[in-house]
């Protein structure tokens, strides 16, 4: 299926989607819709974020649905408030030339009531957490014993973030006859049962997983003792001065720790994992999300309600309990043809792993030495020279305090004033890194990295490098 025309959706829902600028399904699209526009079955698709399922599921569903009745036909769970209304306005997006359609997001952290006074007046499709789902229906305020399908979203997160047992209460107040549908990044033990139990026959479909370890992210591991799995974060930040990344740890715990030795360590960093309060949680997206942080540390749950783009390295502090999560987290990067870096900090033992993600997936990992203090000191120093060379002088501004500042620094020569200038920025690297060890586990020279011929630059004046220095 090559053309949303074929897939014989509603007109009004065509005309939405082609103002979206959809013009070719995506291939979790055109394997899900004719299935769901022709059949009753199951259906279970390994899918993540960013292969378009929330149309594959979504634009059938509003095709399917009778606007005359108001009661809930359609019930979708998700795993959080974000993903949550991310997809009540893209559903409400698909459908906003339907009159009649009245589509209600249902989860904590906000007013029970306002929800409960919206279903009063009927909500043909209702997109919930399990929590407020629960809640809802146990207060007798959200009737779902008529739907017709219900799509659950993201299900190995419900079930990381412990929502099994109110899935299993939810499941049981929908009618035997429906039709269940499961997207899942993956399939973990605990997706497969839930599967079995609650799930008919299911038709399995892959959403491309392949595109997912996107061409333009380069895998990268460094192989360090454990102990040293900071000092190589700290060193990536520091080689990289312009990074925006994500580092994924396993617990909150890890989470906590490398944030708050980043941030200590004057980073600039924050955290996000399930103990921050939701107002807390938004307050840290927002701000990565307008790159005020630079590197956000996080576990997979707590990250899945961030949608950003372009990621310049997404960081592994270990090796992630499922290969799948592995290729999930590395495919936040390399979007938009960007290009990325994915890395993970290993030791020893955990090549095996490398080799088994290599081979399940068609990536290549390339072996990289860690950093050494010479080559952060000299990426660093480049970097403050080219900032130097290029900043804007704002002759006017900077004028009227020119002939103090000679005055003050006329006792140095020029090599000494440019050398002093350099230090001020420069000395927090070269004191850190002075003693640096060689952290790579099997020793391969560190010598300092590669040298470059540099092109001779005529010599400016003190005058000029004052100026420069100061803007
Ligand atoms: P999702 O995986 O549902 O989060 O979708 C990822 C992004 O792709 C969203 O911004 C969608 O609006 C967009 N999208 C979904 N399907 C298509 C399509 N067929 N053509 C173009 N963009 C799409």
């Amino acid at each position: 299926m090559d053309n949303f025309k074929q897939t014989r959706l509603h007109p009004d829902i065509l005309k939405a989607i082609t103002k979206m600028g959809f013009e070719t399904p995506t291939p979790i699209q055109a394997k899900t819709i004719p299935h769901l526009m022709a059949s009753a079955h199951d259906l279970i698709a390994t899918a993540q974020t960013g292969t378009g399922k929330t149309a594959a599921f979504g634009l059938p569903s509003i095709h399917l649905t009778d606007i005359e009745d108001r009661r809930t036909q359609t019930l979708v769970l998700c795993p959080t408030r974000e993903l949550c209304m991310q997809i009540t306005k893209d559903l409400g997006n698909f459908s906003k030339y339907i009159n009649g359609m009245n589509i209600l997001a249902v989860y904590g952290g906000a007013s029970i009531q306002a929800q409960i006074k919206s279903l009063k007046k009927g909500a043909q499709i209702v997109i919930g957490t399990p929590g407020r789902t629960k809640d809802l229906i146990k207060r007798k305020r959200l009737d779902i014993s008529h739907v017709a399908r219900v799509v659950l979203d993201e299900a190995d997160e419900m079930l990381t973030m412990g929502f099994k047992k109110d899935l299993e209460m939810i499941l049981a107040q929908t009618p035997q006859e429906k039709q269940t549908l499961l997207f899942s990044a993956t399939m973990s033990k605990r997706v497969v049962e839930i599967t079995k139990s609650y799930m008919n026959n299911p038709l399995e479909i892959a959403a491309a997983r392949m595109n997912i370890a996107a061409e333009n992210v380069q895998h990268i591991y460094y192989m360090v003792n454990a102990k040293d799995r900071y000092e190589v974060i700290k060193r990536i930040i520091d080689i990289n001065p312009g990074i925006y990344g994500i580092v994924f740890c396993r617990t909150r715990r890890e989470t906590k720790e490398v944030a708050n030795k980043l941030m200590h360590d004057g980073y600039n960093a924050d955290t996000l994992h399930g103990d921050l309060s939701q107002m807390q949680r938004d307050e840290v997206m927002g701000r990565f999300r307008n790159r005020q942080l630079q590197i956000l540390v996080a576990t997979d749950v707590a990250a899945r309600g961030l949608d950003v783009d372009d990621l310049s390295h997404v960081i592994n502090f270990n090796l992630p309990d499922d290969d799948e999560i592995y290729v999930h987290r590395s495919g936040r990067t390399g979007r938009a043809g960007k290009k990325g870096i994915s890395i993970i900090i290993i030791h020893t033992r955990e090549v095996r792993k490398i080799r088994e993600i290599e081979k399940k997936f068609s990536i290549t990992f390339i072996r990289e030495t860690v950093p050494s203090g010479l080559d952060i000191c000299k990426k660093r120093l480049y970097t403050l020279i080219g900032k130097v060379e290029n900043v804007e002088v704002d002759e006017q501004q900077i004028g009227q305090f020119m002939p103090d500042i000679y005055k003050k620094l006329e006792w140095l020569e020029r090599e000494e004033l440019i050398k002093h200038f350099v230090s001020t920025e420069f000395n927090r690297y070269l004191s850190y890194y002075k003693n640096a060890r060689d952290i790579n586990i099997s020793g391969d020279s560190m010598g300092g990295g590669k040298k470059q011929a540099r092109k001779a630059k005529p010599r400016r004046s003190t005058e000029y490098l004052i100026r420069r220095f100061l803007c």
